[in-house]
C-alpha cells in the first residue's frame, strides 16, 4: 500500500494521539479531530477551584512506548514531559486488616509475602518467572504487530499454547501461589484494561513483569500534562488539531473513504482516515448507511464487551498523608463481585475500589494542604444491568463517601470543597462508548489479536482502527501500541 499524502485521524485518545504523531513524523500531513473541549478522551482533564482531576489513566507504565513518540519526531521526551516514579506501585488493602505495598524491591516483596503465607515466596518467583515469558511473547514480540490475517494468529498459536494462553489469569496465579490474599494482589491488574481475571486468558499475567521491568509513573502536572506534552509534540512537527470537531460521518467513494464530514458540516478530504472512537460507534454511527457499516456494527454488537465504571473526582480540605498514591481497596468478596460486575444484571451491593490520590507525588495538582483525588468502582456495562445512573448514582457516590470515611479517610465528607461524577452513561454520552464499557470489547482470547477488530478495515482499503477496541487492546501502553502497529501499515513499513 503506497503512503498516504494525508490523513484524519477521529479522536484524540492516547491511540488517535500516538498515530498522529506517528504518521506526521513520516511524511503524512494529518489532521487530528476530537469531538470534546480538549484532547485526551478517557485521560481528559477536570480542573476546579484549583483542584486537576485527572479522570482516567493515572497508573503509567512502560515509559519507553511514549518515549518512542519523541524519538520517532525527533524530539526529546525530557523537553515536554518530566515523569516522576511512584513507589510503592499500589497498596493493596482488605477488609480484615491485611494490606501488601507492591513494589519494584524483591526483598521487601519476599518479607510481605513470607508474612502472609512462607510458601508462597518461592510460588511468586515461579509465577514472575512465568509473567516475565509472556511479557517478552505477549507484549514485546506481537504487542505492535497487527494481526491482520489468520495466518499471523496461526504463526503464533503454538507460543501461546506453550504458554498455556487458554487459562484464565486467577487460574494462573492460584498454580504458583496458595493464598487467596496473594491471589488477588497478583490476578487484579487485568482488571486495570478491562479483563475479568476469571476469564481473560493469562497472557495478560504479562502486566505484571511488565511494571517490574519498567515501574510505575506518573506525569508531574498530572497524566493531563502528558496528553499535552503529545498535542504540543504533534503540533511542534507541523500536525493540525480541531477540538469541538464531532465527526458526523466518514465518507466513502466506492470501496475508499474520501474524507470526514464533521456535525458542524465542515468536510475534510484524507487519502487515508483512521478512527480511534469507539468500535462500534465507528461502524455504526460513523458509516451509518454504508453496507459494510451495517455489516461490522451488527457483528460487533454481538460480542463481549468490558464492564463500565462509577467514578467519583473529589478535593478536599486536607492532605491524607496517610494514603499512597494508588491504593486498591478490596471489598468482602472478590469472585462473586467480579463474575456480578462483568456477567450480572444489577449493581451489587458490595464494591471493591481503586483511590487515586496524585498529591502524594505532586502537590501542585491542589491548593496548598489540600488534597485531589479520584475513587472508582467497577460495574457493569448498559448492556448487561438497566440502571438509571442519574437516579442511583448520587446514591452510590454517597455509599462509596461513607465507606471511604470509615476505613480509609477519617473526616472526608466534612473536608469536601468539591466533587464530580462519572457515570456509565457519560462513558456511553460524552465518549461515544457501546454500552458505556470502559475499555471497549473485553480481552478474552476470542477477542484478542486477530479475533479483535483489525488495524485496517477489511473492506475500505484506507479506512484505519487504532485504539482500545483493536489489538493489543486498552490501557496506554497497549492503546499506543495498537497506534504502532497501525501505523506501520499506514506508513507502508509493514506488507499486509
Ligand atoms: C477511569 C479509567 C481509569 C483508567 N486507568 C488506567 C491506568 O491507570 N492505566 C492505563 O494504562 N489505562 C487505564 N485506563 C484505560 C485507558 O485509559 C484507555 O484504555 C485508553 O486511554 C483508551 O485510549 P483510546 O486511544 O482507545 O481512546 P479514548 O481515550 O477512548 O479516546 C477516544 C476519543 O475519540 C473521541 N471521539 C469519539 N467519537 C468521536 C467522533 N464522532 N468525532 C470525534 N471524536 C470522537 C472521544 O471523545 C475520545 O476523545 C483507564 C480507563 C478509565 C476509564
Amino acid at each position: 500500500m503506497k503512503q498516504a499524502n494525508t490523513a484524519v485521524v477521529v479522536g484524540a485518545g492516547f491511540g488517535g494521539l500516538a498515530l498522529a504523531i506517528r504518521l506526521q513524523a513520516g511524511g503524512t500531513r494529518t489532521t487530528l479531530l476530537e469531538k470534546r473541549d480538549k484532547p485526551g478522551g478517557r485521560a481528559y482533564v477536570y480542573e476546579d477551584q484549583g483542584f486537576v482531576f485527572d479522570a482516567g489513566p493515572t497508573v503509567i507504565t512502560d515509559p519507553s512506548c511514549i518515549e518512542e513518540l519523541f524519538t520517532v519526531a525527533g524530539k526529546r521526551i525530557e523537553d515536554y514531559i518530566d515523569m516522576l516514579p511512584v513507589t510503592p506501585f499500589y497498596r493493596l488493602c482488605w477488609e480484615d486488616g491485611t494490606h501488601f505495598d507492591y513494589a519494584n524491591d524483591q526483598e521487601a516483596l519476599d518479607r510481605q509475602i513470607h508474612a502472609i503465607n512462607p510458601a508462597d515466596v518461592a510460588g511468586y518467583r515461579r509465577f514472575l518467572t512465568y509473567s516475565k515469558a509472556v511479557f517478552e511473547e505477549g507484549y514485546i514480540k506481537l504487542g505492535t504487530v497487527p494481526f491482520l490475517t489468520f495466518r499471523d494468529m496461526i504463526a503464533a498459536g503454538p507460543k501461546l499454547a506453550r504458554l498455556q494462553a487458554w487459562r484464565s489469569v486467577y487460574s494462573m496465579v492460584a498454580k504458583f501461589v496458595q493464598d487467596e490474599h496473594l491471589r488477588q494482589a497478583f490476578s487484579f491488574h487485568s482488571l486495570l484494561v478491562g479483563g475479568n481475571p476469571f476469564a481473560t486468558s493469562s497472557i495478560y499475567t504479562l502486566i505484571h513483569a511488565l511494571e517490574r521491568r519498567w515501574g510505575v509513573w506518573f506525569p508531574r502536572g498530572g497524566t493531563g500534562a502528558l496528553v499535552n506534552g503529545l498535542v504540543r509534540l504533534f503540533q511542534d512537527i507541523g500536525g493540525r488539531i480541531e477540538l469541538d470537531a464531532a465527526v458526523a460521518r466518514i465518507e466513502t467513494e466506492g470501496a475508499r473513504a474520501s474524507g470526514v464530514r464533521l456535525q458542524d458540516g465542515r468536510f475534510f478530504p484524507a487519502d487515508a482516515v483512521a478512527s480511534n472512537a469507539d468500535v462500534v460507534h465507528t461502524y455504526a454511527a460513523l458509516l451509518n448507511g454504508h453496507p459494510r457499516g451495517t455489516a461490522e456494527a451488527a457483528r460487533l454488537q454481538k460480542k463481549r464487551f468490558s464492564n463500565s465504571l462509577f467514578v467519583i473526582y473529589f478535593g478536599l480540605d486536607h492532605h491524607h498523608s496517610q494514603l499512597q498514591h494508588h491504593t486498591v481497596c478490596f471489598g468482602p468478596r472478590y469472585r462473586g463481585l467480579i463474575d456480578e460486575i462483568f456477567n450480572g444484571n444489577a449493581l451489587a451491593e458490595d464494591f471493591s475500589l481503586y483511590l487515586h490520590a496524585p498529591c502524594v507525588t505532586d502537590a501542585s495538582l491542589a491548593p496548598p494542604g489540600c488534597g485531589s483525588h479520584y475513587v472508582l468502582a467497577p460495574v457493569p456495562h448498559l448492556g448487561n444491568a438497566d440502571i438509571d445512573w442519574d437516579v442511583v448514582g448520587p446514591l452510590y457516590r454517597d455509599k462509596i463517601f461513607a465507606y471511604l470515611e470509615e476505613r480509609y479517610m477519617p473526616g472526608l465528607r466534612s473536608q469536601l470543597v468539591t466533587s464530580r461524577i462519572f457515570t456509565p452513561f457519560d462513558f456511553r454520552d460524552q465518549l461515544n462508548a457501546h454500552v458505556g464499557s470502559a475499555f471497549s470489547l473485553e480481552p478474552v482470547l476470542t477477542q484478542s489479536a486477530w479475533f479483535r477488530p483489525h488495524n485496517r478495515d477489511q473492506d475500505l482499503a484506507n479506512l484505519y482502527l487504532v485504539g482500545a477496541g483493536t489489538h493489543p487492546g486498552a490501557g496506554v501502553p497497549g492503546v499506543i501500541g495498537s497506534a504502532k502497529a497501525t501505523a506501520g501499515l499506514m506508513l507502508g513499513q509493514v506488507s499486509a
